[in-house]
């Protein structure tokens, strides 16, 4: 779509409404912090492609249940937008391959494409996406969106 003026956390409350549904079977508590005002310039279904597969890969990364931290916050030149999870956490050897497309660990959901193409269109948007993550103590996921993006 278009790339017009979105606020990100609209479309991660809007994201949370989309995955509800998912989050209450797998038993994961989910707190958001979505103070952020601030608007960025990206199309606001790819930023919803890119949350919900952020949101899904926490809960399936929390299969007993867990909390699930959302949260966005006006940065001095952007938003910066964090999933937390309290599930697996990812192995410090694959870290580096998660973004790669079609790496994945899952047995039958996964197609690996979900962190690949969020890295593209975060990217395009003028952003970037990191991750933190401890095995057996959880993950985090950021992204920071530019407010302004040089033409
Ligand atoms: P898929 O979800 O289809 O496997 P993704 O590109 O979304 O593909 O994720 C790639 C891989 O990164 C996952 O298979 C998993 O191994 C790892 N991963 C992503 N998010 C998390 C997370 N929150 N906790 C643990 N591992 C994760
Ligand atoms: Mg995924």
């Amino acid at each position: 779509g278009a790339s017009g003026l979105i606020s990100p956390a609209e479309v991660l409350s809007d994201c949370l409404v989309l995955t509800r549904h998912q989050i209450e079977v797998a038993g994961v508590r989910v707190e958001t912090r979505l103070d952020s005002t601030g608007e960025v310039r990206i199309s606001r279904t790819e930023l919803q492609q890119v949350l919900v597969n952020l949101i899904l890969n926490a809960v399936q990364a929390m299969p007993g249940g867990g909390r699930l931290t959302l949260t966005a916050e006006d940065a001095p030149d952007g938003v910066l937008l964090a999933a937390e999870d309290t599930g697996t956490g990812i192995p410090p050897e694959l870290q580096s391959r998660i973004f790669d497309p079609f790496f994945t660990t899952k047995q039958a959901q996964g197609t690996g494409l979900g962190l690949s193409i969020s890295h593209q269109l975060v990217s395009r948007a003028g952003g970037r996406i990191t991750v933190q993550s401890q095995p057996g103590q959880g993950s985090r996921f950021e992204i920071f969106l530019p407010s302004t993006v040089a033409a």
